[in-house]
């Protein structure tokens, strides 16, 4: 059986000269995260209508819930404008709200962008309103502040219905920013600024630095895990996965142990810009918060970013534990990041670590590594698996 969905947009009408291409990488995204099930998608004056094939209702909820760009959606019914049609489908509407207990109260609103009609929209509103009362008696009650269910009729080039449906998570469609790649650890941080990202439409590729044998392969399977979860907001992800052991083995041999965590990051930016080349990406994204751990101060922020050539983007860098958490607990991530399976950065850890590095000192630390050409041989070993 063939469904109407009816899609809002939000940010992407405010959008002039390229707004097509806007539209073009948001019907690309969701045919892509529909795409074991036929589907058709025409944009309309501001409006997606999307017809999709014997899906059902909740697999389409669960997956255009994950699609930004989209700001709400709901399943539709496309009729002629003769009013009996109308009225037909606007009863059935009313039914099946009143099946799935939505309660009693209602209203109707109408929206007509078809001027020949002989009625305006309030007149639409209003008759079809008695023509409820009449038909259903006491089960419904018109409030049009603060209704139980609304009925939506929107006249265009022909006639649509709707009423419940879900929201979307608004931001701009992924693909239409650029590429980037996301340091994704197994912890709670990385996870949600991989996601506030794609949200202004950033297409992401994972890293993760995975230091066998000292972190498990349980290690490697939660960030597995994390990418699988936030893949359908990422529009797909690849997740690609550095052999990082004999790079921190030489650090840990090499540099004064409050330095340590410090020169992994280094390596791990300068690792991910040589893969972001490889791979035509222009940003890095790290779950990095001001504050947060001795590696996260200022200044150790300053020194690590001094690693990259690229723009690092810290989606997280002024909020709280409490406020990343509420977000990696919305995207289902929390549990997954919590379970207690070490990452590097934890095993390798100083037990004081330089808080306030100086710049020029922490340059050459790194300096004395002399370790360009490892990095280069990592990074050709780097292994990339699709979510
Ligand atoms: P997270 O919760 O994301 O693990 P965190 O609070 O544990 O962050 P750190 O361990 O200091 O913070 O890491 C800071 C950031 O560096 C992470 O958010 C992530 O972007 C990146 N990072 C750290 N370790 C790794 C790793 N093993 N692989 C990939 N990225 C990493
Ligand atoms: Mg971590």
């Amino acid at each position: 059986m063939e469904e109407l969905y009816l899609i809002k947009i939000g940010e992407i009408t405010l959008k002039k000269g390229n707004r097509k291409i806007f539209e073009k990488q948001l019907k690309d995204n969701i045919k892509r995260a529909l795409k074991d099930f036929k589907t058709t998608v025409i944009i309309k004056s501001g409006r997606f209508y999307l017809t999709v094939s014997n899906c059902p209702e909740e697999i389409v909820h669960t997956r255009l819930s994950k699609i930004y760009g989209i700001v709400g959606f709901y399943k539709a019914h496309k009729t002629s404008k003769d009013f009996e049609d109308i009225k037909e489908k606007v009863f059935d509407l009313v039914q099946q709200n009143l099946n799935n207990g939505r309660g009693r109260t209602f209203k109707v609103d109408t929206r007509r962008t078809d001027k020949s009609l002989s009625m305006d929209s309030y007149q639409y509103s209003a008759t079809l309103g008695g023509l409820i009362l009449d038909k259903f008696g006491d089960s419904v009650e018109v409030n049009v502040r603060n209704p139980d269910f609304i009925i939506n009729l929107e006249l265009r080039e022909s006639a649509y219905i709707y009423g419940f449906g879900g929201k979307g998570p608004c931001g701009l469609p992924v693909g239409t920013a650029g590429k980037g790649i996301l340091l994704l650890s197994g912890g709670i941080d990385s996870p949600v600024a991989g996601i506030m990202m794609a949200k202004r439409g950033i297409k992401l590729d994972a890293i993760y630095f995975h230091t066998p044998p000292y972190t498990s392969e349980e290690s490697f399977n939660k960030v597995v895990d994390l990418s699988k979860i936030i893949s359908p907001w990422c529009g797909g992800l690849n997740l690609i996965s550095v052999p990082f052991t004999e790079i921190q083995l030489k650090i840990n041999k090499e540099v004064p142990a409050p330095y340590a965590t410090l020169m992994g990051r280094a390596c791990m930016m300068r690792i991910s810009n040589i893969i972001a080349e490889k791979r035509n990406a222009i940003c890095l994204v790290t779950g990095e918060a001001v504050g947060q751990v001795a590696s996260q101060t200022i200044q150790s922020l300053h020194f690590t970013g001094s690693n990259s050539q690229l723009p690092v983007f810290r989606p997280l860098v002024g909020m709280d534990k409490d406020e990343i958490i509420i977000i990696s607990k919305r995207i289902n991530c929390y549990e997954t990041s919590i379970k207690p399976f070490d990452d590097c950065c934890a095993m390798f850890a100083p037990l004081h670590p330089e808080t306030r590095p100086d710049f020029e000192k922490t340059t050459e630390i790194f300096n004395s590594l002399n370790i360009e050409e490892l990095l280069y041989e990592t990074a050709n070993k780097a292994e990339i698996i699709s979510i």
